[in-house]
């Protein structure tokens, strides 16, 4: 049976091994992604529209500092923060996006900004913000996103020869963040939001405001928001690879994300999760790595919210 409404959210994918966090730590998180469900769930159930609320969502979410998007994003390797965001309507394909940006406390703001407001899909670097200032949205220095975990983890991977991904000695999950939805009115949609991977290369872009990788939604099929290790998601095209494969493969919302995430992926050796919703409520969240932060609902079912298998 179809779900009126439901939601799904993530706080990231990656090689966070069981017993890295505290068990008290592990209760923290697993509340504030309940809450965040519930928050979705009675907004839902009110009427509210999937953009909006998956928006709303991605807000909590940025303004965590447990997750890898606004507060708490990771550092470059100048030692500073680049953001990414996006997010999608399903019901017009309307879709915002944003890269690179510094100043913006809260880029799925900005990314709706410029869905909303201006004539493009997606502004990169001093561009957004500029077009964050005329939009008078928020503006702060880029040593707000800064935290003690993610300024430690900089450390830990600049001494470990630069680029690292998924080192051992550490916890370098991703942390992204991300939302999808489907409304009483039968409309999904997607928003992602990133600070990226630690240490990265000044002025790289991952997945997370690529529309069609990152995100993606279609009433036709799904919505989908995607973590994990963006090279790859880019070159599998992940999020709208599940919508493809429903719309002219006929898979099941199951079926499509499953072969994305367990069979596309690992084929150029790439990690990480999504997250999707279909257009009758149906939900997945299937991940290739230890754990994925998640949190889920619908009107059929209360929310819950997991780290672990
Ligand atoms: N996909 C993001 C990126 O590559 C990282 C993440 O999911 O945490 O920028």
């Amino acid at each position: 049976m179809a779900n009126e409404y439901s939601i799904a959210i993530h706080g990231g994918a990656g090689a966070m091994s069981k017993g890295k966090l505290t068990s008290a730590q592990e209760e923290e998180i697993t509340a504030v992604l309940k809450s965040i469900v519930e928050e979705g769930l009675a907004a839902l159930k009110n009427g509210g529209n999937a953009l909006d609320i998956v928006q709303e969502a991605v807000v909590r979410l940025e303004d965590c500092p447990w997750f890898n998007a606004g507060k708490g994003a990771v550092f470059n390797h100048q030692g500073s923060h680049e953001l990414d965001a996006s997010i999608m309507c399903g019901a017009t394909l309307d879709a915002g996006a944003v890269s690179g940006v510094r100043f913006s406390p809260n880029p799925i703001h900005l990314a709706r900004a410029v869905m909303d407001h201006s004539s493009h899909v997606y502004l990169g670097g001093a561009g957004a913000e500029a077009f964050a200032r005329d939009q008078q949205l928020p503006q702060v220095s880029n040593d707000y996103f800064s935290t003690a975990m993610r300024y430690q983890q900089l450390q830990t991977a600049q001494q470990g020869q630069g680029v690292t991904l998924e080192p051992t000695q550490n916890d370098f999950k991703y942390g992204t963040v991300g939302a999808v939805a489907k409304d009483r009115y039968g409309n999904v949609a997607a928003a992602t939001s990133t600070g990226g991977i630690t240490n990265k290369q000044y002025g790289r872009i991952g997945d997370s405001p690529v529309i069609g990788a990152g995100t993606y939604a279609n009433n036709v099929t799904c919505a989908v928001s995607a973590t994990g290790h963006g090279e790859h998601f880019l070159r599998h095209v992940v999020a709208h690879n599940v919508s493809a494969r429903m719309q002219w493969g006929k898979q099941t919302l199951e079926r499509a994300a499953h072969a994305v995430i367990f069979e596309d992926l690992p084929s150029t050796g790439g990690s990480g999760g999504l997250i999707a919703v279909d257009n009758q409520g149906n939900i997945t969240l299937p991940f290739n790595t230890e754990g994925m932060y998640r949190g889920w609902g619908s009107d059929q079912q209360p929310a819950e919210s997991k780290i672990y298998t």
